[in-house]
This record gives structure tokens, sequence and C-alpha cells, in this order.
């Protein structure tokens, strides 16, 4: 199924309320705007975060904030206008865990069509063993393999690249892991 949010009511130019329908020379329902016409087109939302690694354990916030609260993650959040995906995750990881890190480059790409979400994490190392929860962290705990609390991750896709994390690393050598997630 398409995800068609249909979340936008009113035009963000002038206020009127807006009807979903194909504009023309258009394939898909958009939002448009009763009064002034506008067309509001509205596409997936990026996700940027890391897999922090310090010797064979890797960084998890628990969750302070809704959805999945109380549940672990990776450290990842929207990307902010402005920023590059790199720049993103660095900010993620700052805000959310406190921790000091060095990107080592890509690691996954998620398709979250369903949600219409994009997931990108980069793996990183971790500067240093300082680090703190923020305020959308409750905890901020390193974990090695056998210690993942694999049954309360907060999304499937930090499942997912934990999962190719930590299969990667027995081989001893990490690629890029592209996949969708139904
Ligand atoms: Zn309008």
């Amino acid at each position: 199924m398409l995800f068609q949010p249909r979340s936008i009511r009113h035009c963000k130019a002038c206020g009127a309320a807006v009807r979903y329908v194909v504009p023309a020379d258009d394939n898909r329902e958009r939002a448009v705007c009763s009064a002034c016409g506008l067309v509001h087109y509205e596409n997936p939302l990026n996700v940027v975060g890391t897999v922090p690694v310090w010797g064979d354990q890797v960084l998890l916030c628990r969750r302070n904030i809704e959805p999945r609260y109380g549940l672990w993650t990776l450290p990842a959040g929207f990307l902010e206008l402005g920023e590059t995906t790199a720049d993103g995750a660095i900010r993620e990881t700052v805000e959310e865990a406190g921790a000091h890190i060095e990107l080592e480059g890509l690691y996954t790409l998620l398709n979250v069509v369903r949600v219409g979400q994009v997931h990108l994490f980069y793996r990183a190392r971790l500067l240093d063993t300082v680090f703190a929860p923020g305020p959308e962290s409750i905890e901020v705990q390193l974990f090695d393999e056998a210690s993942v609390p694999w049954q309360t991750l907060a999304f499937r896709t930090v499942r997912e690249t934990l999962l190719h994390y930590f299969a990667d690393r027995r081989r001893g050598r990490f690629e890029v892991h592209a996949a969708d997630i139904s």
C-alpha cells in the first residue's frame, strides 16, 4: 500500500483549506489550496544515525520519547535542512548520547516506504567512553553482541543495522547494505 498520510489540512501560504486532488500534468494526489491554488508536495523524510563502536561494543540509547518510549535504539533522528547526512548523523549522536565520534563511512540505507522514510546509518568510532544521555534518552550504554537487548529494540532499521554490523564484524569486512523494510 502506498504511503498516503493526507496530513495537510491548511495551505501553508494563505491558511485556506486544501483538497487532495491530482493536479493537471501530475499523476498522484497532492494537497492543493482551494483559495490560492498552491500545490503542497510531500516527500519521504531522511532519518540519519550512527553505529558508535568501542572495541567489540556498540553504543545504544534508551528512548525517553514517543514513539517506542523505553526501547533501545542507535542514536538517530530527522535530517535538518542545511546539513549533510553525515553532519546530521554526528549531531544526533551528540544530542542523544553525548558521545564523541569519528565517522567511518555510510553503512546501511534502509527504505521504510510504509512510513515514508529513508534511514541512513554510518559506522562511527567512539573517541572515548565519555557519554551521557541527552533529553531524548533515558540512558546510554555499551553492549557487546551477546548483551544487545534484541527483544526491546525500538525499530526494525536498528535491528537490521545491528545484525549486519555483527555479521560483518565476524567476517572482518564491512560493506554498505541497502534494503527495503516492509
Ligand atoms: Zn493557499
